[in-house]
């Protein structure tokens, strides 16, 4: 069975075609620049790159030269695009109406219409990726994988905020999630590797990149997550600000004259380790800066080790007992000093890293001492290849 996986972002699309009788990625590839001057495709096949520089005005246009790509003579996969069994579509924000992955149909467009309150870039974004494949694969089927979804079995004491309860009921405010996608994956590839069932499994899934989140996963299932209504709850990201006082943003608002709507670009763009250091909101270049004695980037990699402390903790404490502390994602997977850096402190609970262990990049690894309490672990995420899994289960559950 082949499956197409598609990302799109408003300008963006990202898409990996999969055989999934091996699991095996066939092609993967971005188109930038979506509706702007200067789009292009790159197609990457093993180690070849395969580009495609012309206007691209809308995402259907995206898709078709995606298409054409994926059946290129020369540079493609697939001799025909019937060949594609179905395609899996992330999507970003599916409320409370949307529990699991799921065959696309009027009710879960609805739900993405309904949410787009919440996410008002991705959800039209992604929706535009699905129109495309509705119009260029008619009869292929779609699926939707919602980053949200996997959060759904969060308790109300760990997702409703301390404001007056008609907020949640009227207009449904309170905290959702997201990496959803990859924590599931987490969850499962963990459980396979310590031997477990996934429902006898607890983790903490530390999902760091540039954007963050910690999930406190009980059972097999999410408990509780840093992220809230928007990815904007949390760690101190990229260009998140992540947790604050909320009276910061009133009294800016107030005083600083600030719309809505460039208060939301402030603390989404303009913030987080980037806003602090004033240097990057990357990692790589943050530790780099850090070394050669730039105060604020340092105090930036502090905030964020500091808080992710606080999440691993405190949810530790909520689901009682933890078989895993897990990293993943592009700062978890590679950053040696900050996992370091994180876990520092966790010796007084009898939680230790290895050094020699934790000098490891991606992959799937035990880097705790083995006298840990606690197993902490590096495990890279593969959010595509969730979806794909997604996919063809719901495709074959459907025949
Ligand atoms: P996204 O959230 O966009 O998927 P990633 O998960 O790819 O992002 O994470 C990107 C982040 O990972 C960047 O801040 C980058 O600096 C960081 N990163 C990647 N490699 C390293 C490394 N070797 N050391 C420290 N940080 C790294």
């Amino acid at each position: 069975m082949k499956i197409l996986v598609i990302n799109c972002g408003s300008s963006s699309l990202k898409y990996q075609l999969f055989n999934m009788d091996k699991e095996e990625v066939m092609v993967k590839g971005l188109v930038e620049r979506i509706g702007i001057e200067g789009s292009r495709l790159i197609q990457e096949k093993d180690d070849d790159k395969y580009i495609i520089e012309e206007s691209m005005k809308d995402h259907t246009e995206a898709v078709s030269h995606v298409f054409n790509a994926l059946v290129d003579k020369e540079n493609g996969v697939i001799s025909e695009l019937s060949e594609i069994d179905a395609v899996g579509h992330r999507f970003v924000h599916g409320g409370e109406k949307i529990t699991a992955s799921s065959i696309i149909n009027d009710e879960v467009k609805d739900a993405i219409n309904e949410y787009t309150k919440f996410a008002p870039l991705h959800n039209p974004a992604n929706l535009m990726g699905l129109k495309a494949c509705e119009e260029l694969l008619p009869g292929t089927p779609n699926v939707a994988v919602f980053d949200t979804a996997f959060h759904q079995t969060m308790p109300s004491k760990t997702f409703l905020y301390g404001i007056d309860y008609k907020y949640y009921e009227e207009d449904g405010i309170r905290k959702y999630g997201f990496h959803g996608t990859s924590h599931k994956f987490i969850t499962n590839k963990t459980a396979e590797l310590l031997g477990k069932d996934v429902e006898d499994l607890n983790i903490i899934s530390c999902h760091l990149g540039n954007g963050s989140s910690i999930t406190a996963i009980k059972n097999g299932k999410s408990y509780d997550t840093s992220m809230g209504l928007t990815p904007l709850e949390g760690l101190i990201m990229g260009t998140r600000s992540g947790d604050m006082d909320p009276a910061v943003i009133t009294y800016l608002m107030e005083n600083k004259n600030i719309s809505p709507k460039d208060m939301e670009n402030l603390l989404n763009k303009e913030s987080g380790v980037y806003g602090v250091s004033g240097v990057s909101s990357d990692f790589r270049d943050l530790e780099d800066s850090a070394k050669e004695g730039n105060e604020r980037a340092q105090i930036a990699l502090d905030i964020f080790q500091t808080r992710a402390k606080r999440y691993i903790a405190g949810y530790m404490a909520e689901i009682g007992s933890v078989d895993a502390i897990v990293f993943t994602g592009g700062i978890g997977e590679n950053s040696i000093n900050m996992r370091k850096d994180i876990l520092d402190g966790f010796q007084q609970f009898g939680i230790e890293i290895d050094d020699e262990k934790n000098n490891v990049r991606g992959g799937a690894h035990v880097i705790s001492t083995d006298d840990s309490k606690v197993k902490v672990m590096v495990v890279a995420t593969n959010e595509e290849l969730m979806i794909a899994r997604d996919t063809k289960e719901l495709v074959e559950l459907d025949k």
